[in-house]
């Protein structure tokens, strides 16, 4: 049984090594960004609203993340774990997220910290290119589609991201340092704070992340 946080900055990787550890955990991947996306191509009410930050690389509303989060994890498939991507990204969320955890008289196997360094994510950043259909993601330098633009996954084509854009990124990084980065804090006080570096090969890397969670697993 796993319930566990996946922490880190943005580009981090966050989202390619929950697609990996979902496939051997059987646990879903609770993203909150890939939610938002998903209420803003459907163009709902929420979906609008979270828009106007997103776009800007803002942050949305904690309560709006909080609600989503709060009726997610109560859903049947993740009655036997998760993967939280992106979720919690303030103090006020990891707050509710503990009372909500309290409530379902559950607990938090760990928090694994994504740790690379500020080079690195910029160039990851810069270079991820999203399927717009299925949502896999590609690096134009480090894990390139087999055709140019095209997901090997579905074959729709591949964009960047809007808040991938240079001008966000950089207002991104600064509210993760701002808003974000207090939450080592808080989890190394929990004693649920455990860093893995993933600087390197990404195989060795997403080893490296498997062989954290193993520990975790058997706690
Ligand atoms: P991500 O795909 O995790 O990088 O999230 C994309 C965008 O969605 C972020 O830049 C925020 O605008 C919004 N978002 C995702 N998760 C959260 C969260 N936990 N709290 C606030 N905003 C979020």
């Amino acid at each position: 049984m796993i319930r566990i946080i996946l922490f880190g900055a943005p580009g981090a990787g966050k989202g390619t090594y929950s697609s990996e550890l979902i496939k051997k955990y059987k646990v879903p991947q609770i993203s909150t960004g890939d939610m938002l996306r998903a209420e803003v191509k459907e163009g709902t009410e929420l979906g609008k609203e979270a828009h106007e930050f997103m776009k800007h690389g803002q942050l949305v509303p904690d309560q709006m993340v909080i609600e989503m989060v709060h009726k997610r994890i109560q859903e049947p498939d993740a009655v036997n774990g998760f993967i939280l991507d992106g979720f919690p990204r303030t103090v006020t969320q990891a707050n509710s997220l503990d009372q909500m955890l309290r409530q379902m008289n559950i607990e938090l196997s760990g928090v694994i910290k994504i740790e690379i360094s500020q080079e690195t994510i910029l160039s990851r950043l810069t270079g991820r290119r999203v399927c717009t259909n299925c949502g896999a993601t590609f690096n134009i330098a480090t894990m390139k589609p087999k055709q140019e633009g095209i997901c090997d996954k579905c074959g729709h084509n591949l964009i960047q991201r809007p808040d991938d854009k240079p001008e966000t990124i950089l207002n991104r990084l600064a509210i993760y340092q701002k808003d974000t980065e207090p939450l080592i804090e808080f989890y190394k006080k929990k004693d649920l704070l455990r860093p893995v570096q993933c600087e390197g090969p990404y195989n060795e890397a997403l080893a490296r992340v498997f062989a954290a969670l193993e520990k975790m697993a058997k706690v």
